[in-house]
């Protein structure tokens, strides 16, 4: 079995970027900028916002985190936005999720430019993938694309499998895996006999939340296996496939954590630098 390290290929990918903003800087005398928005104090978030700043300034990026509290009003940050949308200098920016209950999500996506959506979280650019159209595309599906190309060049009519419909996760991922002209099924938790889906699949990607869920019986000889969960334990971070049994049945398999979690920031990073090329067509 060919383990997928996505921490190797993250790191890989970083360089490259570093590259091209180093490539951006002297031609165009410009930064590339990812603002950040994190509401409220919840850990995680705090967290992850910190390692994408960090991340994004190691490769040469401008960052900036905005801080409001708990109880911001919603027009307040409708307003910050209004206002990131038109400074030249912020090519990407990116609400953190989940927000507090009196925030609209919906409405907040919806405010940011389309051009600016470094989530590809917006209508716009969910339309745009959908449609085979170019389009920002959310970072944690684009890193499980980036892993399998990688593993597997040659996607054309390979069956895949994608276990979630998620508009984060599953939704993106399946279009991305039709663009590449796999013949592509969305399983969810109302599919009857996911098993017998999960074998048909030469690709299975796992992004469901259930730990251990995918076992080696689900498995054909051989498939591509990716997987996206990321599950709390008594034995610590697991993800959504029995990793010691899949990896007996499957020719490529992502580990938990160290596989498609390193990929999520980098490709953040990647559609920043996407969003400052789109700004100056
Ligand atoms: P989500 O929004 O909760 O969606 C989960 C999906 O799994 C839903 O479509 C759900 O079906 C489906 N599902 C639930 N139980 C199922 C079952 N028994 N059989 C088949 N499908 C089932 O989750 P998400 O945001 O996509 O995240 C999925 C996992 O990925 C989580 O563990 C999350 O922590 C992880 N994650 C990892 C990264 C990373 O960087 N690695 C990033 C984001 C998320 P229904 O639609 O029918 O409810």
């Amino acid at each position: 079995m060919n383990l997928i390290d996505g921490k190797k290929i993250a790191a890989e990918l970083r360089n490259e970027l570093k590259v091209e903003v180093d490539e951006i800087k002297k031609k165009f005398k410009k930064v590339p900028g990812l603002t950040v928005i994190l509401i409220g104090d919840l850990t995680p978030s705090q967290i992850y916002v910190r390692n994408k700043e960090k991340s994004a300034k190691e490769i040469g990026l401008k960052s900036e985190i905005i801080k409001y509290p708990e109880d911001i009003q919603e027009i307040s940050v409708l307003n910050k936005i209004d206002e990131l949308n038109k400074d030249e200098t912020v090519s990407g920016i990116l609400v953190q999720l989940p927000l507090p209950d009196h925030i609209d999500k919906q409405k907040i996506i919806e405010r940011i430019n389309p051009d600016k959506d470094v989530d590809g979280f917006h209508p716009y650019n969910v339309g745009n993938l959908s449609s085979g159209y170019e389009s920002s595309v959310p970072c944690t599906p684009l890193g499980c694309y980036l892993l399998i190309k990688r593993t597997e060049p040659n996607l054309s009519g390979k069956k895949a499998i994608v276990i979630g419909r998620s508009n984060l996760n599953g939704k993106p991922m399946a279009q991305l895996l039709l663009k590449e002209n796999c013949t592509v099924t969305i399983t969810h938790s109302k599919t009857k006999d996911l098993k017998n889906e999960c074998l048909k699949g030469d690709i299975v990607i796992a992004a469901v939340g259930i730990p251990e869920l995918v076992k080696a019986d689900w498995i054909k000889k051989d498939a591509i296996v990716i997987d996206v969960g990321i599950n709390k334990t008594d034995k610590g971070i697991v993800g959504d496939v029995a990793f010691e049994e899949v990896s007996k049945v499957a020719k490529a398999l992502t580990p938990v954590p160290g596989g498609v979690g390193p990929m999520t920031i980098a490709c953040l990073l990647k559609n920043t630098i996407e969003c400052f090329k789109r700004s100056l067509k």
